[in-house]
Parts: C-alpha cells; sequence; structure tokens
C-alpha cells in the first residue's frame, strides 16, 4: 500500500512529489505529459528560472524528487480511481492496479479555444493567454486580443495595453463589449473590430495577419486570445467531489477536498493565478498536509 498517489507531474505534483519524498514517503507520480504550456517555448516569471523552455523544469523537476528512494514517476496516465473502505484503488492506462492511502490530483487544466481557423498554428509562439506570462515578450508590438467572452473582452484588452499601446480587439462577430466600454476603448486608442474573423495568417508560428470574412485584412505580430478553462481529468467530479463555481476542485485551503483522501493543488483547483510557482507553491503546501495527516492517522487511538 502506498502513502500516496500524485496524479500529475507538472509544478503542483512535482512539488508535493518533493515534500513527500523528504518525508520517506512511499509516493508515486504518474503522468501524461500533456500539460497546458506545451505548447510554449518558454517559461516566465518563475524565480532563478525565468525563460527555461517547460519541459526543461519539468526534467530538472524530476531530477529533484528521484533523489528520495521513496518516490518514483510513472510516465503513463490513470484512467480510473475507485474508493474502498480506507484506501484508493487506481488503474492506469496500461491496466496496472496501485492501492494508496491519499490522492494528490495535481492534474492540471486545458484550454477551451474559440473557434477561429488558424488558431492552433500560433497558440504557444505569436498568442498566448496570459499577458504576465507573455507580455514583454510582445511589448511594443502590433497586437490583437481575440475574444468572444463578455467578462474576459474589456479586461485582456485593459491589461495587455500596458505591454502595447497598438491594440486591436476582435470579437470575432459576437457582441461581447458595452457602448461605455468600447468608448473607453477608443479613449485610450484601443480599437474594436466586432466582424467574424476568416482565418488567421502567418508562418512558423508567427502571426502575419488577420482575415475577416469581408475579405478585409489586420496585419498584426501576435496578442492574446481568451480561453475557457476544463478540468483535464474527470476525478474530482467523479469521485464526488465539491467544486466551486469556476470549476475548480475546492479544497479547504490546504489541499483538502471534500472526499477524505483526496487533496487536489495547481491548476486544477483554480483558486490562484494560473502560474508556475504558484501551482508549484501549492504542491509544496498540499504536500506538507499529506504528510501531516498521515502522521496524524498514525496516532490515532
Ligand atoms: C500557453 C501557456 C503559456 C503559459 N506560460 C506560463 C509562463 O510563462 N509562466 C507561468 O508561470 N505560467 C505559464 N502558464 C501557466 C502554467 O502552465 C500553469 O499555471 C502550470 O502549468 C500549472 O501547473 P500544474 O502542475 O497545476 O498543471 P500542469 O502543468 O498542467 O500539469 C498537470 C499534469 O498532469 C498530467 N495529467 C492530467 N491528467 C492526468 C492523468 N489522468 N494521468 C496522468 N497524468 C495526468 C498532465 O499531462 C500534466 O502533465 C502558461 C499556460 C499556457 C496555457
Amino acid at each position: 500500500m502506498l502513502d500516496s498517489i500524485v496524479i500529475g507531474g507538472g509544478p503542483a505534483g512535482l512539488s508535493a512529489a518533493l515534500v513527500l519524498g523528504r518525508a520517506g514517503k512511499r509516493a508515486v507520480v504518474f503522468d501524461d505529459d500533456n500539460p497546458r504550456n506545451k505548447v510554449t517555448h518558454e517559461s516566465h516569471s518563475f524565480l532563478t528560472r525565468d525563460g527555461i523552455h517547460p519541459s526543461e523544469l519539468k526534467e530538472l523537476g524530476k531530477l529533484d524528487i528521484l533523489k528520495y528512494p521513496t518516490v518514483s514517476m510513472e510516465m503513463q496516465r490513470v484512467n480510473e480511481i475507485h474508493r474502498e473502505k480506507n484506501h484508493f484503488q487506481l488503474i492506469t492506462e496500461k491496466g496496472d492496479l496501485y492501492q494508496t492511502k491519499k490522492v494528490l490530483l495535481a492534474t492540471g487544466l486545458k484550454d477551451v479555444f474559440p473557434k477561429v481557423k488558424g488558431l492552433d498554428k500560433f497558440y504557444g509562439s505569436s498568442l498566448f493567454s496570459c499577458p504576465f506570462c507573455d507580455g514583454w515578450e510582445m511589448r511594443n508590438q502590433a497586437l490583437v486580443v481575440i475574444s468572444d467572452n463578455k467578462n474576459a473582452a474589456f479586461q485582456m484588452g485593459k491589461k495587455l495595453s500596458n505591454w502595447s499601446k497598438d491594440i486591436i480587439v476582435c470579437t470575432n462577430g459576437n457582441q461581447v463589449l458595452t457602448e461605455e466600454q468600447k468608448r473607453s476603448f477608443a479613449k485610450n486608442g484601443i480599437q474594436v473590430l466586432e466582424e467574424e474573423i476568416d482565418e488567421l495568417i502567418g508562418n512558423n508560428g508567427q502571426l502575419q495577419k488577420i482575415r475577416f470574412i469581408s475579405g478585409e485584412e489586420i496585419l498584426r505580430e501576435g496578442g492574446l486570445v481568451t480561453v475557457g478553462l476544463e478540468q483535464a481529468s474527470p476525478f474530482a467530479e467523479s469521485l464526488g467531489c465539491v467544486m466551486s463555481d469556476n470549476g475548480g476542485i475546492k479544497t479547504d485551503g490546504l489541499g483538502r477536498t471534500s472526499i477524505p483522501g483526496i487533496y487536489a493543488s495547481g491548476d486544477a483547483t483554480i483558486s490562484t493565478p494560473s502560474q508556475l510557482i504558484m501551482a508549484a507553491g501549492e504542491g509544496n503546501k498540499v504536500g506538507a498536509m499529506i504528510v501531516s495527516d498521515l502522521i496524524d492517522e498514525s496516532f490515532k487511538l
């Protein structure tokens, strides 16, 4: 019987595994290597690792956890989690069975994109979803915000104006901005185009222009897209964990979900800004919580 299984080998899961390993707990990390930021070439704002390739950060994390003999990592997907009386049984994609006292869901999120032809060619190279992650690299360029989201279009346009004064907000045929918001954009030199986009055009990941269905084209070098977010794995819902209104896994702030023995950290909780360093910090906190709970349980009379 393992002390803990960690599902997800991103910064949240690996940080938790490091704490588990340093407490001598028997843990296995499962990862199918499909993190949200896989499309990018550089990760920013992670102190001491600014600009690192996402896969290099992961490899460094793996080296850290594998120094501890009670921790191992399996590069395969977990397909099922079953709740038994006092433990959990997990089944992997290869059909392997594992028994564990605790499970940490560090499974992250997946992006849900607006339907725009060509978007996949540029996302992660010249189109991104977070100005704090990639705004600096696009500073002073001719930028676009593509958003069909009522709450996000105005916020993204405003935020991106911190990095460039040449911004066009494209709503792709949707009416998502109020007249007041449009006036505010106009006052700040931000143009709004509401026509439906036909296609994004460019080369080797570099956006060059946007063609609308009328045939009109505008030149743009990069920008932001507002994306929807979904759980990357359905375990929290299938186990019956209470979810937050924003779709994140609800925890007590220390990583415990509403199901005893199931913990969550990182992007999957949608409780902190979606940042690598935040996910790593959360993983550390929840790893310590799992260890503390295991210790407390061993003292129960
Ligand atoms: C395009 C883009 C660029 C970004 N750039 C930055 C940046 O520059 N700086 C920054 O701080 N943040 C950036 N982010 C945000 C950052 O990627 C996330 O905040 C961070 O990856 C969250 O870490 P996590 O460990 O919670 O989840 P993830 O890193 O997504 O890791 C989750 C892992 O769990 C695995 N997994 C899921 N389900 C299963 C399963 N059933 N079995 C096995 N494995 C499973 C996934 O394959 C994945 O490897 C960016 C995000 C995007 C989309």
